[in-house]
């Protein structure tokens, strides 16, 4: 059966217009439609809205609470940073409406080559991807990096006429004792740029 959110608010009326009984004021509101557009806008705020992936946002909030939980037992934590390469080439060649189809395709290319547990891939900026691997080490993220790479250049994204293909770039890292933050984030560009620098459509692990 279907059931409706509701908020009850009671209150007793003033002596002076209850005579010799007390009356209570009930108010009962239909939350329904409010909850259900919670849920929408939740999902909204925590989603990117061209691939469908996590957004920054919820990626933060999802990072705050591996890193608790992986600390409190002792857990290893890896990053997986990725970007795209030659994607400004790829935009002034075919398009950006082109260019965004792609990009749509790698979220679903990183979605599918992801184990499925203790794991959120997010869209990070621009052509800019990440994914948090809870509970794995880095020799295991350097893996899944490896399988989304080789996923990734097997992908073919085509229109009416075309067919492109990409390569992306991947840098890896696990959290060390009591880093913060942005020491980690740090290691995980760095290994990307190395990526980067020594050829591209390579997965480097710091
Ligand atoms: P590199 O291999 O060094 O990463 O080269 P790159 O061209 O990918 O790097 P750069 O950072 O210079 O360019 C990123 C480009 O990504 C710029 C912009 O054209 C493209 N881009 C960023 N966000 C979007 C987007 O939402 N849609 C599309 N179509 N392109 C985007
Ligand atoms: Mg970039
Ligand atoms: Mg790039």
């Amino acid at each position: 059966s279907p059931t409706i959110s509701v908020e009850l608010s009671i209150s007793t009326l003033p002596e002076e217009l209850s005579s010799s009984n007390t009356l209570f004021l009930c108010i009962l509101r239909d939350l329904t439609l409010h909850k259900a557009e919670y849920g929408l806008l939740k999902q909204k705020a925590n989603t990117d809205y061209l691939t469908g992936l996590a957004n920054r946002h919820r990626f933060a909030d999802y990072l705050t609470k591996q890193w608790n939980i992986c600390e409190q037992d002792n857990l290893p934590l890896s990053i997986i940073f990725i970007d795209i390469d030659h994607f400004k080439d790829f935009n002034d060649r075919y398009g950006h409406i082109a260019g965004d189809r792609c990009l749509k395709r790698i979220g679903e290319t990183i979605s599918l080559s992801l184990p499925h547990r203790d794991t959120l891939a997010a869209r990070y900026g621009g052509e800019e991807f990440t994914i948090l691997l809870s509970n794995t080490d880095k020799v295991a993220a350097h893996a899944v990096a490896e399988r989304v790479r080789t996923a990734a250049t097997q992908l073919r994204c085509d229109d009416e006429t075309r067919s492109f293909s990409l390569t992306i770039s991947l840098g890896v890292t696990e959290l060390q004792q009591g880093e913060s933050a942005a020491t980690l984030f740090d290691r995980a560009d760095q290994a990307l740029y190395q990526a980067k620098k020594t050829g591209r459509n390579k997965t480097i692990t710091a």
